[in-house]
């Protein structure tokens, strides 16, 4: 590529992104479809997601990338159909922008391309000493000169446009994202969130032989209390165990609200004994509150919490997990709720 050329495509971010993508295609001899280049886009900016942990894994395994492979992770990765709205449209838009690098890239290559055509023609006139050669040729190349000049700007006013339309796009991915991951009411991560950070959770533990532990936890006898105060009441409710179970939730630790009025809490490299210290707190602290009814200021009562725990087995299966959770949930329950169970005889004991 031509100095001129290569000058003009450096600053912007878009193209930053475009480069590195098409350098990592390159380096893998990745060909470069569409889709592959919105595969990799996503790879070279987000290099801890599971897509990008993936490639990493095949790469590393030496398998090579083939179309076919391509569309395997796209379908898994990029389900458009499972979008909302929002994304999509955004999705859609975000792909015609890296359309629109990937043509704009493309000109920049052809231009160059020609521009070193000229130059090697102009080698070659130069070889003959003649003198009216030389100055057609010299009046040759400053055309072509020009003419990259020319194209470069048009190139340069693209990529600026492009690059600020794809940080906005960007920008409502990322949060229709966000949204798409949140319980609307509590705030907490929902279920969908909650399937994947215990996914990665599990991953994560087989990868470094760490432990994982995981708890449910319900509001006893919701139902009642929904049926006694009203729906709206039982919604605050939630919010308000939810904002006790979210504080216990950090960087590492998942809080999501698993279902109706089950709440989840993922530990990643944590024991049941530890996770039980943290349940406890939770628990009391719930139990402890006395609610009040906002319009009438009336007492509600305290409501309480059954929990399961469980920690993971080498090699166990997040939805095998899950369940051992839930029969130490039951367990709760059966034993007269306000308690933690666990799966695990020894945190049992503990
Ligand atoms: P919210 O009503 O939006 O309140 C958010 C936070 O503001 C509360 O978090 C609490 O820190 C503070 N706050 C709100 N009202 C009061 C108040 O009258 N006195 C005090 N000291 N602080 C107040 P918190 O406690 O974690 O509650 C989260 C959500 O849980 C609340 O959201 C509300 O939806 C629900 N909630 C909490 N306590 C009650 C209650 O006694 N009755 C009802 N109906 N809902 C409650």
């Amino acid at each position: 590529m031509s100095a001129e050329v290569e000058t003009s495509l450096r600053a912007p971010k878009a193209y930053d992104l475009a480069r590195q993508a098409i350098a990592a295609m390159e380096a893998h001899k990745v060909w470069p479809t569409a889709l592959n280049f919105e595969l990799w886009c996503h790879y070279v900016t987000a290099k801890d997601s599971e897509l990008a942990v993936e490639i990493d894994q095949m790469l590393e395994a030496g398998e090579p990338f083939t179309d076919a492979v391509g569309e395997t992770l796209a379908a898994r990765f990029l389900p458009k159909q499972k979008l909302s709205g929002e994304l999509l449209d955004a999705g859609e838009a975000l792909s015609k922008e890296l359309d629109s690098v990937s043509r704009a890239i493309e000109i920049a290559r052809e231009s160059s391309e020609a521009y070193g055509q000229e130059l090697a023609n102009a080698k070659e006139s130069l070889a003959g000493e003649d003198t009216g050669q030389i100055k057609a040729m010299v009046e040759s190349l400053t055309q072509a000169t020009q003419r990259v000049r020319e194209e470069n700007e048009t190139l340069e006013g693209q990529l600026a446009d492009t690059t600020a339309e794809m940080g906005r796009l960007r920008e409502n991915l990322e949060q229709a994202r966000r949204e798409a991951m949140t319980d609307g009411l509590t705030s907490l991560a929902n279920r969908k969130a909650f399937d994947e950070a215990l996914q990665r959770a599990c991953a994560h533990a087989d990868a470094t032989g760490e432990t994982l532990s995981l708890a449910v936890l319900d509001i006893d006898h919701f139902k009642a209390f929904n049926d006694t105060w009203g729906h709206q009441t039982g919604d605050q409710v939630l919010r308000y165990v939810a904002s006790v179970i979210g504080r216990a939730g950090n960087s590492l630790r998942t809080a999501a609200r698993y279902g109706g009025e089950e709440f989840a809490l993922v530990f990643p490299g944590e024991s049941a004994r530890e996770a039980l210290v943290i349940l406890e707190d939770i628990r009391v602290e719930v139990a402890s509150r006395v609610l009040k009814r906002r319009s009438t200021n009336e007492d509600l009562g305290a409501v309480t919490l059954s929990a399961g725990l469980a920690e993971r087995q080498a090699g166990e299966a997040p939805a095998a997990l899950v369940e051992r959770a839930d029969t130490a949930l039951y367990a709760s329950k059966r034993g007269g709720r306000n308690r933690t169970s666990a799966a695990d005889p020894i945190a049992a004991a503990a």
